[in-house]
């Protein structure tokens, strides 16, 4: 879900859609990965971060009323009995995937929402530079 992000910051980076769509063509050709992700990793970028320097940690939105409200991912790996007590604000949402649980965080609060964004944190595996660790 993050793929349009992706183009658009591998644009800032001096690499056109055409260029990514070239390369990935001439790899699938050659029978060799093929991927995004593979393009980022050729290209020493960040592929953790998708080499934007940040991973979504979670959303924040306003509702009608105006109070805002913050909601954090859990982390890949909580424990299975938590994925319950996903009601209350406060708590995590359950998922096993980052980008499901944004959805569903959409699909719970945010489609309500009158504003809302991602809460983002540095990436801890480029430190934010967006390009792999020498
Ligand atoms: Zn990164």
């Amino acid at each position: 879900m993050r793929k349009g992000n992706l183009l658009a910051n591998l644009a800032k980076r001096g690499y056109d859609q055409g260029e990514v769509r070239s390369w990935r063509q001439r790899q699938h050709d050659a029978g060799r990965p093929s991927t995004l992700k593979d393009f980022l990793a050729a290209h020493q970028l960040c592929t953790a971060c998708d080499s934007t320097g940040e991973k979504i940690v979670g959303c924040w939105w306003r509702d009608t009323r105006g109070v805002k409200h913050t909601q954090k991912l859990q982390e890949r790996g909580g424990s299975e009995e938590d994925a319950d007590q996903t009601s209350s604000d406060d708590v995590g949402p359950g998922g096993p995937d980052d980008g499901e649980k944004v959805t569903e965080m959409f699909d719970r609060f945010l489609k309500n929402a009158v504003e809302w964004g991602y809460l983002t944190e540095l990436c801890d595996v480029c430190g934010g530079t967006g390009q792999t660790p020498p």
